[in-house]
């Protein structure tokens, strides 16, 4: 059985592994680790919770440790770019618990706080510089930032990025990296339109992919019930007061659906926060601190906001409303049941949504178990508790401009039904679709680049 030890990871690596009591690497890190050490490119199939981000950045720690230089100012040596702040925040934490032995700088950058701290962080050089594309790319516009010292790069959660429709931003930002580079792509599905944006961003890369889709949907109980679409706050009442929830995520297709429901079970005295594109950097980080530390058992969030977040001990995952595309089914129920835990996922049908329940179900090869309606529905349907009011500040914001480009490119697709944004059957991004049929080129390869591009350039 391979052990950490067997990598030949820096001893600075394998003290903070064992720190974090890591015995035993994933199957993405037994698959993904020996070759990015010997600088190859890597495809990598695989979603949140597999381990993946460890899988990357460990060794990428170890090259920048092996071949120490400080970074120029306003410049990284290492650069991932990740769909949405949460996950930028959460591999940035990653990153630094990995390198906590060693001197290394790690940055996070992302849009919806301040850029002028951004700038400063980044005034002197840093090793390891995760993003958001959008607030990368003002940095670089205002001449705080630049790519050309950039050693590895990692594209993570492809799919989500071009789901967000950060296509033209991924394109601009890859122009403005060297030719000499490592390039690591992760993506949770690889529908052919990711596989062909992959290839255009990597050389002779070696493939790994982990938990294919229906092994993650066997480990969760799955229950579905079918309701009409304005009595499911009775429903979700219903839910929490007889399932035995330690954390719950409730998913619903809106921003405000997401508001309107925490609304509701305030107006009950019920406590949940949501977590979605319109609410504030610190209104999102504080929602995930209360859910991580247990002060609410209930987060309601979008798709989007959820994607990526890792949060243990979730017991429940409640589809309040059910996403028309199969795999965002996979991306939430796989949320719950982490690590070999049990976990529950609870589907509410509205009459219009069968369809998608039943794509759901071809696609993962799995089966919700009928849950039925709780025998005094009617009563408590009529007895619902009125929803609190609305608080004044409802968290949207969208004053900066840089807020405003990040959450129009997400609002575009984010929250709206997939019959809105176009016929998708095949998992891609509605409105990347055209774009997709067409050859892309980021930028001239240069074949004759060998093993840790950086590596070879710096040391060699
Ligand atoms: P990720 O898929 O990178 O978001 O990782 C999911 C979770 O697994 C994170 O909480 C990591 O800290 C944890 N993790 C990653 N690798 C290991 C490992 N080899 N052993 C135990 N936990 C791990």
């Amino acid at each position: 059985m391979t052990t950490f030890n067997d990598f030949g990871l820096h001893a600075d690596i394998n003290r903070a592994l064992a720190a974090k009591d890591y015995t035993q690497p994933t199957p993405i890190q037994t698959q993904a680790i020996p070759p990015l050490m010997k600088g190859r490119d890597l495809c990598g199939i695989a979603q949140t919770g597999t381990g993946k981000t460890a899988g990357f950045s460990l060794p990428s720690i170890h090259h920048l440790l092996t071949y120490p230089h400080r970074a120029n100012p306003r410049s990284c040596r290492m650069l991932v770019l990740a769909p949405t702040r949460e996950l930028a925040a959460q591999i940035a934490q990653s990153c630094r618990d990995y390198g906590r032995f060693t001197k290394l700088s790690v940055s996070t950058v992302f849009g919806g706080v301040p850029i002028n701290k951004q700038i400063r962080d980044l005034s002197g050089g840093v090793d390891i510089l995760v993003a958001t594309p959008g607030r990368l790319l003002d940095l670089i516009d205002q001449r705080a930032l630049r790519l050309d010292d950039v050693e590895i790069f990692v594209l993570d959660e492809a799919d989500q990025m071009m789901d967000m429709g950060f296509i033209h931003s991924l394109r601009r930002i890859a122009k403005l990296l060297p030719s000499r580079r490592q390039n690591l792509f992760f993506s949770a599905t690889m529908p052919k339109e990711i596989a062909h944006l992959a290839e255009q961003f990597l050389e002779d890369p070696v493939t790994v992919s982990v938990t294919p889709a229906a092994t993650t949907v066997e480990k969760i109980s799955q229950y579905s019930t079918f309701v009409e679409q304005k009595e499911k706050q009775a429903l979700l009442h219903s839910v929490i007061a007889s399932e035995d929830i330690d954390r719950a995520l409730i998913f619903t297709r809106t921003k405000h659906g997401a508001d309107r429901v925490v609304r509701h079970l305030a107006g009950a005295g019920i406590k949940a926060m949501a977590i979605h594109g319109n609410k504030s950097q610190s209104q999102r980080t504080h929602a995930l601190q209360a859910f991580r530390s247990g002060d609410i058992k209930l987060l309601v969030a979008t798709d989007i906001a959820a994607r990526g977040i890792d949060v243990s001990g979730v017991s429940h995952v409640i589809n309040f409303e059910i996403p028309n595309v199969p795999e965002q089914y996979v991306h939430r129920i796989g949320r719950t049941a982490r690590a070999g835990a049990e976990g529950k996922a609870i589907s509410f049908i509205a009459p219009d949504e069968r369809p998608y329940m039943r794509d759901i179900e071809r696609v993962t090869r799995s089966k919700s178990e009928p849950m039925p309606l709780p025998e005094n529905f009617n009563e408590l349907v009529r007895n619902l508790p009125k929803p609190a009011q609305p608080p004044r500040d409802t968290g949207s914001q969208g004053r900066n401009p840089q807020r405003q480009r990040e959450d129009a490119l997400r609002g575009r697709d984010a929250g709206k039904p997939r019959g809105d944004r176009g016929p998708r059957r095949d998992g891609a991004p509605a409105g990347e679709g055209a774009e997709g049929q067409r050859k892309r080129r980021f930028r001239p390869r240069n074949k004759s680049v060998g093993a840790h591009k950086g590596a070879v350039k710096r040391v060699g």
